[in-house]
């Protein structure tokens, strides 16, 4: 791998199938004006095609060792430079000081991808959209529907902000180092102000974590501390369910509820 050790606490499994790249990059669709960043641009796979169709690209990557590479191959120095490289962790990055509307895009370390989406989605009205190639697993997750086995937390906080679809299966055999697990590429599209109905984010993640950190518990036991009888009555909500059969509509409706009643 031109003479650069992958690094398994970064997660690096870097793209070598050009059929599965061209894919990806077809997904995106870049168009030359975009503000585009991409997450850990590793040895270039996605960079180098990414940068033929775009004016300019920002890239947000950990590892110095790769960033030296970056360095020599897009000197930072010019001042039309076409690489626009910020050294550290993504999780840290402050994504409002890149022009908006910003698309984001990468094959992301799979160790941090879920704090990795919470972290991307709280700037989510700087952004036009978002792909990435996650573990297949957690793709499933984001897109789920409930009272399926993959709905859960992941999906109920994803889905009340983004329209999500899955658009690509990618198989270990596209990476080196093959990682162990299957991959997939996801569309992410912030909705509208006017589609997000949640009034209060702090009361809907915290209604959506406690009925679901005791998933097979009815939500008559797991919402006891937010809702009575009466209440439930009220919402049309059967308390013998379970936070799975809840859909992303009931959860906002439970959420606003408590909402307005705390107000
Ligand atoms: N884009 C390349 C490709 O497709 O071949 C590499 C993808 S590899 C799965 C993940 C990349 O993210 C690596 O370059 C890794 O060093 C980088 N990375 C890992 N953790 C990171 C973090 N917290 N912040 C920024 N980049 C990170």
């Amino acid at each position: 791998m031109s003479g650069h050790k992958a690094k398994k606490m970064f997660g690096q499994n870097f793209l070598v199938d050009q059929n599965i790249i061209a894919d990806i990059v077809a997904c995106i669709h870049p168009e030359a004006a975009d503000n585009m960043v991409e997450i850990g641009p590793g040895l270039g796979a996605l960079t180098r095609p990414l940068l033929k169709r775009l004016e300019r690209l920002h890239v947000v990557e950990i590892d110095r060792d790769i960033i030296a590479r970056l360095e020599a191959d897009y000197p930072q120095a010019n001042n039309n430079v076409k690489l626009m490289i910020n050294a550290g962790d993504a999780l840290e990055f402050d994504f409002a000081t890149l022009p908006a509307p910003l698309r984001i895009v990468g094959n992301l370390p799979y160790n941090i991808s879920t704090p990795l989406l919470f972290h991307f989605a709280s700037y989510a009205k700087r952004i036009t959209d978002m792909h990435f190639m996650l573990q297949n697993e957690v793709v499933e997750r984001m897109v789920a529907e409930h009272s399926t086995p993959a709905y859960g937390r992941l999906s109920v906080m994803l889905q009340y902000r983004f329209a999500m679809e899955k658009l690509l299966d990618v198989p270990p055999a596209s990476f080196r180092p093959a990682p162990k697990v299957d991959s997939a590429i996801v569309r992410m599209i912030p909705l509208p102000p006017e589609h997000i109905l949640v009034r209060n984010e702090k009361v809907y993640s915290a209604v959506v974590s406690t009925a679901f950190g005791q998933r097979r518990k009815t939500l008559r036991n797991t919402l006891r501390s937010y809702l009575d009888e009466a209440a439930f009555d009220e919402l049309g909500i059967n308390p013998q369910l379970r936070a799975e059969n809840l859909s992303v509509a009931d959860f906002i409706r439970v959420a606003n509820y408590l909402g307005d009643k705390q107000s």
